[in-house]
């Protein structure tokens, strides 16, 4: 015989869409592994637990943060492009006035901070991707 049993424990966490409790949902069925979640009380939102949404809730706040989360990944990869094509403007402008010893010269300090530059935007992404902020 299959039982299913909801336990609900307090995660902590207010809700930024409507201000209500988040809860820690963790749905037991006999045979099953535990699946373990985050929902809203008030609005019935669900998350993963590493912050991804599962489910969007019915409030107005609800479907304008899912919009804005399905925005985001839409304008990191519309810029993209352009800054590649300013890369290679530039490194055309590099070559047409300062020939290739200039441009080593600058390969190596552009390339450190090109590094860093780049673990600097994924972590941003990574966060937004989380929430962090
Ligand atoms: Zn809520
Ligand atoms: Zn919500």
């Amino acid at each position: 015989m299959i039982e299913t049993d909801t336990i609900w424990k307090d995660s902590g966490f207010d809700c930024d869409h409507c201000g209500g409790e988040i809860a820690k949902r963790i749905d037991r069925e006999t045979g099953q592994p535990d699946r373990t979640c985050l929902q809203c009380k008030q609005c019935g939102c669900q998350w993963t637990l590493a912050g991804n949404v599962e489910r969007v809730g019915n409030g107005p706040d609800c479907q304008a943060a899912q919009r804005d989360r399905e925005a985001a990944p839409r304008q990191l990869t519309l810029s993209r492009p352009v800054w590649i094509a300013l890369g290679i403007l530039a490194f055309l402008v590099l070559l047409r006035f300062g020939g290739f010893s200039l441009l080593f010269a600058l390969l190596r300090y552009l390339v450190p901070l090109g590094l860093v530059g780049l673990v600097v935007f994924y972590i941003a992404r990574h966060g937004r991707e989380q929430e962090w902020w």
